[in-house]
């Protein structure tokens, strides 16, 4: 195969920076290296058309944990490590919000609920242990108040006969994932990112002076043809799929499925809501509901899984009843051992910032940023 002079001299060759992934974390990456290198030829190189793996299939909840969740990373990391965890998605969320503009990304200042739904073996947290978390996170959310018990006012639209009781957050909020998206991709382009999308890395050679990034697309006659590139910088931002760029990370793919309904008429839920430790998830994007996660449930097919939600839906938020499901689909989350995200050297100029979680959409651009920080660092 043989690319044209145009296509060779433009977007293939003299790339100073190439990063493998497209999703919020590759193209924050991409826009903080343009930043620091401003003369740096910097191409992202993305196989999905969409140009996203959960970077557009996400709920756009603009999260940094409900308090079930923080109690969690806290007793598996420790208080120290859980607060820099917990100040790394609140600086995203701040650089993601200022970077874009509020307006750009559709954010909301919903705040967020979290259901101790009844039944479901998760406790309702006393006021001793909400005030013992406030005072934990207060340093890093800038609050006493990060969590608060909900009074019944902020429960309209919700079934308040399913649930022990309800801890809400003022600080939390929502975004609109696909305005998101194009934001941060209008801005990249701006800047003079090429944008690459429709080629799948198979494979990478490190090397001192100039990496060889190994490419396949979809040729015509549905020919794969495969092609190199070279850059002396590589930052590898492919999140649920690391492993197959970097075998031995601690990364996997899980997948999560989200159901949207139809319009509802006069619908009177406004907000986010985290259910079973932030394993569901529910929100409405203007008069529509959004569920989503059960993993933890273990079921045997995505059948079941859908029909669980589905009535859990039905069940938590009754306005949803008679509403059919008009969108459903699957994204891919990676996950680790813990919640905590790798950025790390992989060789002389090369970065991994992959394994984000479920809380990407708040810490990406900031992981984003760290990578081209660890990656100028030699
Ligand atoms: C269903 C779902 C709901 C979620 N909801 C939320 C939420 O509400 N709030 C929140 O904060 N987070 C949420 N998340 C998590 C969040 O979306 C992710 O953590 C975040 O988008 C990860 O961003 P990323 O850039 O690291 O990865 P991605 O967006 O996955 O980007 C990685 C990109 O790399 C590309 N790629 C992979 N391998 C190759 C290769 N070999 N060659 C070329 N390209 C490659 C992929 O196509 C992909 O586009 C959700 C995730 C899912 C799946």
């Amino acid at each position: 195969m043989a690319f044209s002079y145009w296509e060779s001299t433009e977007w293939l060759e003299g790339n100073d920076l190439i990063v493998i992934g497209g999703g919020i974390v590759g193209l924050s990456a991409a826009l903080q290296a343009s930043v620091l290198k401003p003369h740096w030829k910097i191409a992202v190189i993305e196989r999905d058309p969409f140009g996203g793996g959960g970077s557009t299939k996400n709920a756009g909840f603009a999260c940094f944990g409900s308090l079930s969740e923080l109690a969690h990373d806290r007793s598996v990391l420790g208080d120290k490590e859980a607060a820099v965890l917990l100040r790394k998605r609140i600086d995203g969320l701040k650089l993601l919000r200022h970077s874009l503009g509020d307006s750009s990304i559709g954010y909301r200042d919903c705040g967020s609920l979290e259901l101790i739904r009844k039944g479901a073996g998760y406790e309702m947290p006393s006021m001793e242990t909400i005030s013992e978390v406030n005072a934990w996170a207060a340093e890093t959310t800038g609050s006493m108040h990060t969590f608060h018990i909900a009074e019944e006012k902020e429960l309209a639209g919700i079934n308040s006969k399913m649930i022990e009781g309800a801890i809400a957050s003022p600080l939390e909020g929502a975004i609109d994932t696909g305005k998101m998206m194009q934001a941060l991709r209008f801005k990249a382009q701006k800047t003079g990112i090429r944008l690459l999308f429709g080629l799948n890395v198979t494979g990478w050679n490190q090397h001192t002076t100039n990496h060889q990034i190994e490419i396949e697309r979809a040729g015509s006659l549905d020919v794969a043809e495969r092609f190199a590139m070279k850059s002396p910088h590589v930052v590898i931002a492919t999140n649920a799929f690391a492993r197959e760029l970097i075998p031995k990370c601690d990364v996997n793919p899980k997948e999560n499925m989200v159901l949207v309904t139809e319009a509802i008429d006069h619908l009177n839920f406004d907000g986010t809501v985290h259910m079973d430790a932030g394993h569901l998830y529910a929100r409405n994007i203007q008069n529509r509901m959004l569920i989503g996660g059960g993993r933890h449930w273990k079921l045997k097919n995505d059948t079941e899984l859908e029909q669980k939600l589905k009535t859990l839906l039905n069940e938590a938020f009754p306005e949803t009843l008679m509403a059919n499901i008009e969108y459903k689909w699957t994204g891919v989350l990676g996950i680790g051992s813990t919640r905590m995200p790798i950025v790390s050297k992989l060789y002389e100029r090369s970065v991994a910032a992959v394994k984000m979680g479920g809380m990407g959409v708040a810490i990406g651009m900031q992981l984003g940023k760290e990578s081209i920080e660890l990656l100028l660092s030699d």
